[in-house]
């Protein structure tokens, strides 16, 4: 699958916030992701991010709407 900047990704592993929804902030060789529930960035290879991700997720997708409204402001 592509990815590209902006997409929302599911992730096997949850984040110590509880989320387990990423945004995509770069792709490449690396990817960067931000974590939708606490706004945490990592970088990880191309390969790992790959292995990590299991789906993309559509920004209408309940669960992430849920992260957004306790975000809050943006
Ligand atoms: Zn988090």
């Amino acid at each position: 699958m592509e990815y590209e900047i902006g997409d929302i990704v599911r992730t096997k592993k949850e984040h110590p916030c509880g989320s387990k929804l990423w945004e995509i902030t770069r792709v490449g060789v690396d990817f960067k992701l931000r974590c939708v529930g606490c706004g945490h960035l990592i970088t990880l290879e191309r390969q790992k991010a790959l292995k990590m991700i299991t789906k993309k997720v559509s920004k209408e997708d309940k669960e992430y709407l849920k992260w957004k409204e306790k975000e809050g402001n943006i």
